[in-house]
């Protein structure tokens, strides 16, 4: 399988390359140059499988291109990504990794925070953190990897790569932005490889800082830098799997199915897009926002224009460039790299671009969006409290919400609507407790979280700063 960039002007490169360099040359980012497909007898056969099996079957075609057995010194082989797959899905303490329960009549709630993190981010992050290794091992390479969270990417990939010899880790999060939970995460991690960077700024810095590292080629040379935001292919693709198995439960390929994702910076979203793309028969994606809700804004006008971030009870979706919202510019603009360069410095210069009404229509034949406001979250979580008993964590609950709303607007009766759950509720204590009047308590191994020593460092959001301490602290190690 190549890999195309989505501003056209990079070398195309196979799924190694796009593992290891993140963010195209080009400033792009990677996609597959044609889909797979999945045959209808595998979807139907996902269902009796095991979780680690679904995600080779699913993620097979997209790592070696449909050529079976080993891949050489560039790749990963068939049994070492089924051995990758089955170490990684043994760190989730639930059995079938991305559980599947009812809330209502054609309703369905996808657990996926079973992980060590409590949060999505660990099913494509423990497949990533091992790929790295496998790959850096094999070639006997060093590499460091930096990524900007709002949250919860930051404690999945320190966990991801904590053990290992052959990777650095920094991680900025915006200083004061996350919750307590999500930064000792990060924070309480005792390795020398981990670094944890607080910037005096907001996550879209975060973001940006981020970029410029990588747009820097004598550091990221200097350095051997990678990336682990969505915006590695790496991480969207493990993410396609549950919309597999989850919609493989509930009857694909012989009925259709619905998903309503609590977005931010559309890597999740676009993986539900890759799914319907491979064969897995998707009716509708619903983006689910809450105040920051530049993407339904979007669908609503066509001009995708930049606010200032609001900070928010979901703060993980407190994004407005959402980087992975590219990957389908590509694919909205017929794979033209050129325009989406054009867009994508409209936007960079103007805080704004616009795509025609023609080209909107496509889009919202398949997405709907729906915002949900700070009270209207509380007031989701409160309802599917009383309707289930089960605490939804606020992410969860504008998935709730927009679900709800979309399904009002364009009833599919028939046609289950399966609400991703990204994180544990236990994550984000203080709003479920204002909802439910119940405080989600911590599973056991991460009980003792608000005892352990934090270790980090406050910078301001300046790339000259950030980029000498990155420097200081690899002299050191
Ligand atoms: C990362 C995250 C999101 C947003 O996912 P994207 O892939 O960035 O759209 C939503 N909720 C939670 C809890 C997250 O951790």
């Amino acid at each position: 399988m190549q890999y195309v960039s989505t501003r056209g002007r990079a070398e195309p490169t196979d799924f190694f390359g796009a593992l290891m360099t993140g963010l195209a040359h080009d400033g792009g980012l990677y996609v597959p140059d044609e889909w797979p497909t999945l045959s209808p007898d595998l979807i139907r056969s996902l269902r009796s499988m095991p979780y680690s099996q679904a995600a080779w079957e699913v993620m097979r075609p997209f790592v070696h291109g449909g050529s079976a057995g080993d891949a050489g010194d560039r790749g990963i082989s068939d049994a070492t990504l089924h051995t990758l797959l089955d170490e990684a899905y043994a760190s989730f303490v639930h059995h079938s990794v991305a559980p599947l329960f009812q809330t209502g009549p054609d309703e369905w709630l996808l657990e996926l925070y079973h992980g060590p993190t409590l949060a999505f981010k660990d099913v494509a992050m423990q497949v990533l953190g091992r790929m790295y290794e496998h790959v850096l091992r094999f070639h006997d390479r060093h590499i460091t990897l930096i990524g900007a969270t709002s949250g919860d990417t930051g404690s999945a990939a320190i966990e991801a790569v904590r053990r290992s010899t052959r990777s650095s880790i920094f991680i900025m999060h915006p200083h004061g932005r996350t919750t307590e939970v999500q930064r000792r995460q990060m924070t309480t991690v005792q390795a020398p490889n981990v670094h944890n960077i607080a910037i005096e700024g907001t996550f879209d810095d975060c973001q940006r800082i981020l970029k410029e590292l990588f747009n820097d080629g004598q550091f990221r040379d200097e350095v051997a830098l990678s990336g682990v935001n969505s915006i590695n292919w790496a991480r969207v693709l493990p993410q396609v799997v549950y919309y597999a198995t989850a919609a493989s439960s509930l009857g694909a390929p012989d009925v259709e199915v619905s998903f309503s994702v609590p977005t931010g910076n559309f890597g999740d979203i676009f993986a539900g897009y890759v799914a319907r793309q491979i064969g897995v028969p998707i009716r509708r994606l619903v983006i689910a926002t809450n105040d920051n809700d530049i993407l339904a804004r979007f669908l609503a006008t066509g001009r995708h224009e930049l606010e200032d971030v609001t900070p928010t009870i979901s703060p993980s979706m407190d994004i407005q460039v959402s980087s992975n919202f590219e990957r389908l510019l590509f694919d909205i603009h017929g794979r033209d790299g050129d325009r989406v360069t054009a867009d994508m410095e409209a936007l960079a210069r103007d805080g704004v671009f616009t795509v025609d009404e023609a080209l909107l229509d496509d889009v919202r034949s398949l997405f709907g969006a729906h915002r949900a406001d700070e009270a209207q979250t509380l007031a989701a979580i409160r309802a599917v409290f009383d309707e289930t008993g089960f605490q939804v964590d606020p992410h969860t609950a504008v998935g709730f919400h927009a679900a709800r709303e979309d399904r009002q607007g364009r009833p599919d009766p028939g046609v289950p609507m399966v609400v991703l759950g990204p994180a544990h509720p236990a994550k984000f204590p203080t709003a479920v407790e204002r909802a439910t009047g119940v405080r989600p308590a911590l599973p056991p191994h991460l009980s003792d979280l608000y005892d352990r020593e934090e270790r980090l460092a406050v910078l301001p959001a300046d790339l000259a700063t950030v980029r000498d301490h990155i420097r200081a602290k690899l002299a050191r190690t």
